[in-house]
């Protein structure tokens, strides 16, 4: 049976299909796009990847991804470097920066303690964050973890582990359903669980 295109073009769909919300028809018409729009989507496109892709860093102090180390959020001097908001994911760091509700910093975890899992507190990112918490600079510690049966375990573990520490530790409240993931929340939502915290030590 004759291929409409050829192998390398296959490739990119492929590709493209790996991504989230991409299934292998919209990787088949993005791949058009690119196609159509070479010099002025997919050339640029292919060097953005390229020069992000060089520079990937993990930030050493909060566990965000980004281009520098330290990222642009905790080298952001206008943040209230007093209160620190923990998330799973950098998706969820995304999220929460999105509503511009918080100004503080963040910290994540890279998931949640999971049992059935095996991800037990040194899989996380967690000694870090008790590390940053005892810095006298910090005052308040927001758990804003999804509001799933991990995400709940982690943070009373979180809320355990951080009342040492004497910093005042807050969580997301209302507005979060339960099973609910932040990253899909709008974000008025979100605000409105960000203003309703409510202490958890
Ligand atoms: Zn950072």
């Amino acid at each position: 049976m004759p291929r409409s295109h050829g192998s390398e073009i296959d490739t990119l769909i492929q590709l493209l299909a790996k991504l989230p919300g991409l299934g292998p028809r919209s990787a088949r018409r993005s791949t058009l796009q690119l196609l159509k729009k070479k010099d002025s989507v997919m050339i640029p496109l292919a060097d953005a990847l390229m020069r992000v892709a060089d520079k990937i860093v993990i930030c050493a102090t909060c566990g965000n991804i980004d281009t520098s180390d330290p990222c642009h959020v905790c080298e952001d001097v206008r943040r209230d470097r007093t209160t620190i908001c923990v998330v799973e994911d950098v998706a969820d760091l995304w999220a929460l920066d999105r509503s511009e509700t918080f100004k503080g910093l963040y910290h994540v975890l890279g998931g949640t303690l999971s049992a059935l899992d095996g991800v037990g507190p040194d899989e996380l990112n967690i000694a870090s964050l008790l590390d940053r918490a005892v810095t006298g600079e910090v005052s308040e510690v927001i758990l804003a973890l999804n509001a799933t049966v991990d995400g709940l375990t982690t943070s009373h573990y979180l809320a355990e582990r951080l009342s040492e520490s004497g910093v005042k530790v807050t969580a997301l409240a209302h507005g979060v359903p339960v099973g609910g993931e932040l990253d899909y929340l709008d974000d008025g939502t979100l605000a409105a669980a960000l203003k309703a915290r409510s202490n958890v030590s």
